[in-house]
């Protein structure tokens, strides 16, 4: 099996790969029903209510709903399309679909091709098989999809999509964009009430996401022999390769031939709907890569996150690989990540985390730079427990990239000008002279941003520049989790802001010297989260203990924080959710915690007995066969002596193949037990403390057999064979 795979492996020529055009230009967003598009294919009419309800929220009509309709249809079918979806995000992993011809009976029975503003705007898909975390009854499974107007339609192969939220019928959230659009219009809304501080031109505040994305690839003959890959996507098993990532030399190396053509042409098509995909390279381990795109207002970008890491799927089997994005498909080589940049910027063209050239704007740089800092450190759990699942708890538990503890690198000299701000804020009234010193501090931003060269790669949220970089989202996640927390973070810390800001001034402080006041408090308030060293080292993991940071590597605890009264706060208190979306986003969450742990415990299970321990016990026949021979061919003392190792393996053979056994039977019980359990949170608690550690235990037994097996007999292809077969 493993040497067939491998066979098929070999030889494999990398595929040609072409784009439509030399330029760029001339196929970028060919895909994308864009507003120039718009322009071309709807009337006037229907343009101008269209763009009003994008800017200003406003509604429409049916008759112009079914005009956009059909001039989007027009489009559409020009492009080859046949069929329309809404597409849309529910809480499952990746996109949801249900494809419709655009058919149906005209007034007169006749058959005709129509798409109309009725089923553009909404639908009402049977949304019974989506998790709701038990919002919806099955019997009242209906949920509906409506129309995200901020987000263009695409055609991709055969079918027009609409981008869509996802709600019950009784208006719950069951999606992540709904909550998502909430949380980025939470920020929107009180950072421009902040900016006006500042700049009474600012009204409004974007956020903006640029999404890095790590991947291994592995070729598909070897994927197909690895039943745990194909069901799990990750390896469940298999011992270190002799050779792993020591040398580093597949971050600075070059790519393979056979990779560049598939990343070329998952760039083609990405560029064909419009994803700005920018940069491609080798990361650390062997076989990992990432894929980074422009970034983009944070909606869009994360619609066109969802949709790359679709087509990376797709476009991998065309040249006969499979995409893992699973956070830790191989034990002891790097995880896979994805790097979330983010930033807030204003319709006066001023992102809020650059330094600027005078002293205003320099005020609310560090207004922001600070808020988000307080924000990070006040709602490290939240933050946790929305990049927590059954994947990431393998980064975020284990001694790697990155830590379950949330720090935030700011770099040295920027660390130490918040330093220098807090001691010339003195607690009394500011004289001339140190309101003198703040303003030549403040002014001195950019050139101390100037210095700022260091870059730490083992910070989970590290401040690089003119953006902030959560890195300890999982590959496999949508990222508008993360985002959802921070920003409901970020506008419920910069609520608090403007409140005792405003509180200063009502008892006659002047603005300047209240807005320091504030910020001097939140930058002691906050130093702990601070952090500039190695965040993977294990003095960092005692001393965020002695500054109170938490460290929470249990998934379903850190989970569990969604539900805690300051979490409740920013969630429900900014709006992004109401107490039963937010009970049932979390149910979700331990119920595929539980589900993925049951999933991957069975398919080990299944492997170790009818792969593993045949294969162990057939090899051990083999070497009792030539210990009989021995036997014959020699006398007993000389025999002792020949055969002693040969007990010995026997002996260990058997050692292991009844403790694989044993430990199945144990994982069995321990799974049953956790069944029992009607509590989802219960339920996950037990997956994690019982099954998973017995996981561990038979997977130990089984990296060492593979040690001492013929390499002929082993079924399952190795590490080096998955990392390093080109
Ligand atoms: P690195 O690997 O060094 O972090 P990359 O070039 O791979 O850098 O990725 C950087 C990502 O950050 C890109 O998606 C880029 O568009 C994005 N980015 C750059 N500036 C900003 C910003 N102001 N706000 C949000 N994202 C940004
Ligand atoms: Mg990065």
């Amino acid at each position: 099996m493993r040497f067939n795979a491998l066979r098929e492996l070999y030889g494999r020529k990398p595929l040609k790969v072409v784009p439509p055009s030399p330029n760029l230009s001339d196929y970028y967003a060919i895909n994308v029903f864009t507003k120039d598009k718009m322009q071309q294919y709807l009337s006037k009419e229907a343009f101008r209510a269209f763009s009003a309800a994008v800017d200003k929220g406003t509604l429409f009509d049916q008759n112009v709903a079914d005009q956009i309709a059909s001039g989007m249809q027009r489009w559409a079918k020009e492009r080859g399309a046949t069929h329309y979806t809404h597409w849309f995000q529910p809480l499952t992993d990746g996109t949801a679909e249900k494809h419709d011809g655009f058919i149906d009976f005209g007034d007169d029975n006749q058959l005709i091709e129509r798409f109309s503003g009725k089923v553009l705007i909404q639908q009402e898909p049977d949304a019974s098989s989506f998790p709701s975390g038990g919002i919806r009854n099955t019997f009242e499974a209906r949920g509906y999809t409506a129309w995200d107007l901020s987000s263009p339609a695409f055609v991709v192969g055969s079918t027009l999509c609409i981008p869509t939220i996802f709600i019950s019928y009784t208006g719950e959230a069951l999606d992540y964009k709904t909550p998502l659009l909430k949380a980025l219009s939470a920020v929107d809304k009180i950072a421009v009430e902040v900016c006006q501080y500042f700049d009474k031109n600012i009204t409004k505040v974007t956020t903006n996401l640029g999404w890095e994305q790590e991947y291994f690839l592995v070729d598909t003959a070897l994927y197909n022999a690895r039943p745990d890959l194909c069901m799990t996507g990750r390896t469940l098993m298999g011992h270190s390769s002799a050779k792993e990532q020591q040398l580093d030399d597949h971050y600075f190396g070059s790519i393979p031939e056979r990779v560049t053509a598939y990343m070329r042409d998952l760039e083609i098509e990405a560029h064909k709907l419009g994803i700005p995909l920018k940069t491609r390279h080798n990361e650390v381990a062997p076989n990992q890569f990432e894929f980074a795109p422009i970034f983009e207002e944070a909606n869009l970008a994360n619609d066109h996150n969802q949709l790359v890491m679709d087509l990376m799927k797709r476009i991998a089997r065309k040249h006969h690989f499979q995409v893992l994005l699973h956070e830790k498909p191989f034990a002891s080589v790097n995880g896979s990540g994805k790097h979330n940049n983010w930033s807030l910027c204003t319709d006066t063209g001023i992102n809020l985390f650059s330094p600027a050239k005078n002293p205003k704007g320099n005020m609310l740089f560090i207004t922001f730079l600070v808020n988000v800092m307080a924000a990070v450190y006040k709602h490290q759990d939240l933050l946790r427990a929305s990049i927590m699942n059954a994947g990431n708890v393998y980064r975020l538990g284990a001694n790697e990239a990155p830590p379950a503890i949330l720090s935030v690198f700011l770099g040295q000299n920027l660390s130490r000008m918040l330093d220098n701000l807090v001691e010339k804020v003195g607690d009394s009234k500011m004289t001339p002279e140190e309101k003198t010193a703040l303003k030549l501090g403040i002014a001195r931003i950019p050139d101390i941003m100037l210095d700022n060269t260091d870059r730490n790669r083992t910070s989970p949220f590290a401040f690089t520049g003119n953006r902030f970089e959560f890195r300890a989202v999982g590959s496999s996640a949508n990222c508008a989790a993360s985002i959802i927390a921070l920003n409901a973070a970020v506008a419920h810390q910069l609520t608090q802001f403007k409140a005792d800001v405003d509180a200063l001034i009502a008892k006659g402080k002047s603005k300047d010297e209240s807005i320091f006041k504030v910020l001097k408090t939140l930058i002691i308030e906050s130093k702990p989260v601070r952090f500039e060293g190695d965040g993977y080292s294990e003095e960092w993991r005692k001393e965020a203990e002695k500054r109170g940071l938490t460290n929470i590597t249990s998934a379903p605890e850190a989970i569990g924080k969604y539900l805690s009264d300051s979490s409740k706060e920013v969630l429900i208190g900014m709006g992004v959710f109401n107490e039963v979306e937010l009970r049932g986003r979390v149910e979700v969450e331990y119920e595929k915690f539980s589900k993925k742990v049951q999933i991957e415990s069975r398919i080990l299970g299944d492997l170790a007995i009818n792969h593993i321990v045949p294969t162990a016990v057939s090899y051990q026949n083999r070497l009792i066969e030539n210990l009989c021979g021995l036997k014959q061919l020699f006398d007993s003392k000389e025999f002792d002596e020949l055969a002693a190792d040969r007990k010995d393996l026997i002996r260990e053979i058997s050692l292991h193949v009844t403790a694989i056994k044993k430990l199945s039977k144990r994982m069995i019980e321990e799974r049953y037990q956790a069944n029992t359990s009607e509590c989802e949170k219960r339920k996950a608690e037990l997956y994690d403390s019982t099954v998973r550690p017995t996981m561990l235990e038979l997977r130990s037994h089984i990296d060492e057999l593979e040690l001492v097996i013929d390499d002929d007999i082993w079924p399952l292809p190795k590490y080096r064979e998955l990392l390093f077969a080109k």
